[in-house]
């Protein structure tokens, strides 16, 4: 009995191995297949100051339409697409749409805006990716200074030097540099003065309970004051409630970006929110 029963848990072992590594199989043939089949679609979320209530920018974030497997979460997509190596291509075309799109809302009377735009760990290891940047900025005519890249710390922990070197050649370009989901890598803080970078995202974990747990609230109290120290802009992502926004804003943040703004939209749907007029001042 006990052989029987050990065989049925082996056969069930590997048949749910089998499914995960096809699901996993066509899952890729799908992502290889998807940007020429146009499945691509990329929202955007407004980025609001609570002091003047305006919307300063929008982040670019991609969204997969599988005609049969629906909408993909990038969450379950973009660890794939960096495996591959698929994200160079994706990436590109994201950057592409994204400064076509700034580029049309800034005609349309919203010069001001500016985009951040999502920068995985293998971009960044291309040898090319500085000469990419330009070229697509100068093919979409975008000034750099109206383009932010948001970069994880993951992304400079592989080679710390040539981190340095690219995000330099970054910013000279004029472009902006962020480092996304602050506080969940693992840098050291001494990077941050070596790092030409020009804001920190605190990360959404850190923003979620920040009215009821003490050490969420001490961890976002403290990158708000160290980026304040150091110069840099501050934005807090995943502001949910009033409470999430009076909590912050009274801790001196007044960039914030999250559901109780907006959540990530279609262009079409963020053009007729900036068309309302809708403003956000606490
Ligand atoms: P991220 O860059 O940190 O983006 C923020 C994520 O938080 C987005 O998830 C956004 O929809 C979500 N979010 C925004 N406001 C709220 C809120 O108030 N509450 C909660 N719970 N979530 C909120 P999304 O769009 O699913 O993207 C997940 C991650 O996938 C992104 O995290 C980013 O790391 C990656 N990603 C998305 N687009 C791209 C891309 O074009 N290229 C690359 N390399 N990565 C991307
Ligand atoms: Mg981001
Ligand atoms: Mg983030
Ligand atoms: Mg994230």
């Amino acid at each position: 009995r006990a052989k029987e029963r050990g065989r049925n848990n082996y056969q069930l072992y590997t048949t749910s191995m089998n499914e995960d590594a096809m699901q996993k199989l066509s899952l890729e043939r799908y992502l290889r297949k998807a940007l020429g089949l146009d499945e691509f679609v990329l929202f955007y979320q407004p980025q609001v100051n609570v002091q003047s209530g305006e919307i300063f920018g929008v982040e670019a974030l991609l969204r997969w339409k599988h005609p049969t497997l629906g909408m993909v979460s990038p969450a379950s997509f973009i660890p794939l697409a960096e495996e591959t190596g698929l994200i160079v291509p994706i990436g590109e075309w994201v950057l592409r749409t994204a400064c076509e799109q700034i580029k049309s809302w800034h005609a349309a009377g919203y010069g001001h805006l500016t985009v951040a735009v999502n920068l995985s760990a293998r971009q960044f290891q291309q040898e090319d990716l500085v000469e990419m940047v330009q070229r697509v900025l100068e093919e979409t005519s975008v000034e750099p200074r109206f383009l932010e890249l948001e970069i994880t710390e993951s992304v400079t922990m592989h080679n710390v030097e040539r981190a340095i070197v690219i995000l330099n050649e970054l910013k000279n370009l004029g472009i902006r540099i962020s480092l996304d989901d602050f506080g969940t890598g693992y840098s050291s803080l001494s990077y941050l003065k070596h790092f030409p970078i020009h804001t920190l995202k605190i990360d959404q974990s850190f923003v979620r309970d920040i009215t009821t747990d003490a050490d969420d609230a001490a961890i976002a109290t403290s990158v708000i004051a160290l980026a304040h120290s150091l110069n840099l802009q501050v934005v807090a992502e995943g502001v949910e409630t009033e409470e999430h926004l009076r909590y912050l804003a009274a801790r001196g943040c007044v960039e914030m970006q999250g559901y109780h703004f907006s959540r990530p939209l279609p262009a079409q749907e963020i053009e007729a929110l900036f068309q309302s007029g809708k403003t956000f001042a606490l």
